[in-house]
């Protein structure tokens, strides 16, 4: 039977050090704060930008926050995110996603400042990621690795097999892998024979959007298994791992919710620490 990794509890030990951090930088007068774009009336949006703005609350960080309607243009986001870029007491920016119909992400998100970008998004900051360079990390694979680290079992040299490719989870992750020297396998839904890759994994990770699909038999005895996945169903919240019966064959496993979810936030406050020390030292 898999012992629970408790993404809540870490989460916390996490934004109680990052507490510590905030008083020592307003201490020397340097106040962290963390600007929050939301556009349109999303619920779950509402939900992910309220849990940031409470998040920053427990940590003492200042948050800002912008709100619009749908009927918002690209080019006054872009307009709020440059204002933004030129104010000096700001750290970090983040505009939560999806956008309303019809406005490019992409086109939005470009003008955010690469040292403001604490979502770590940003093409310099996924090269400087590739490159093995400081950079700002994706937070969810970020809390991924977190939890990770958690288990005390060394990473180097070990199957990790990734499940998703997405540029927000699956592709930072894999690189994060790499960089902790597991030998990593990305798959996707292209790939053929999930099940014989997958049980190969002395760490799995899945990151797809399908309720439940990774079953027991799919892990390999004793692996470490993360489900990024946040599926909402008419029974409830699930992950994309099955984990009653993960559960039996794992040895580490993170639960959803309570898993990685909690993670993500506190690694954005992490971000956002970090843009502030670099301000101090600037
Ligand atoms: P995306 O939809 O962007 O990516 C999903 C990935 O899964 C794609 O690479 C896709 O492959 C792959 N995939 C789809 N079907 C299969 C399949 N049958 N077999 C193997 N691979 C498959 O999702 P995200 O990466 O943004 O998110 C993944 C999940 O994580 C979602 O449930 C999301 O809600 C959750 N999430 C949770 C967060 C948290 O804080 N807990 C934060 C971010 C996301 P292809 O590239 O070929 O299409």
């Amino acid at each position: 039977m898999a012992k629970i990794i408790d993404g809540k509890q870490i989460a916390a030990q996490v934004k109680a050090q990052l507490k510590t951090e905030v008083e020592q930088l307003k201490e020397k007068g340097v106040v962290p704060a963390l600007a929050v774009i939301l556009a349109g009336d999303n619920p779950a949006s509402q939900i992910y930008v309220k849990n940031k703005i409470k998040s920053c609350e427990e940590v003492g960080i200042k948050s800002l926050s912008f709100t619009f309607d749908s009927s918002v243009t690209e080019q006054q986001l872009i307009e709020t995110i440059e204002a933004l870029n030129d104010d000096k007491t700001v750290d970090g920016i983040l505009v939560q996603l999806p956008l309303p119909k019809g406005l490019s992400e992409e086109k939005v998100l470009k003008h955010i400042s690469d040292l403001k970008d604490v979502d770590g998004f940003s093409p310099a900051n996924v090269g400087a990621l590739t490159l093995g360079r400081d950079c700002f990390k994706a937070c969810t694979p970020s809390g991924c690795m977190k939890l990770i680290h958690s288990t005390g079992v060394d990473i180097k040299g070990k199957n990790a097999v990734v499940i998703g490719r997405s540029n927000i989870v699956g592709k930072p992750m894999a690189l994060m892998l790499l960089a902790e020297d597991a030998t990593v396998t990305v798959c996707h839904s292209k790939t053929e024979n999930l099940a014989e890759i997958t049980k190969k994994a002395d760490i799995l990770v899945a990151a797809v959007g399908r309720d439940r699909m990774v079953k027991a038999d799919m892990v390999k005895q004793g692996a470490i298994v993360i489900d990024v996945g946040m599926n909402r169903t008419s029974e409830g919240l699930f992950g994309d791992v099955d984990f009653e019966s993960v559960k039996e064959v794992a040895s580490y496993i993170t639960p959803v919710p309570g898993g990685v979810g909690p993670m993500t936030i506190a690694m954005l406050m992490e971000n956002t620490v970090k843009s502030a020390k670099n301000r101090l030292n600037k």
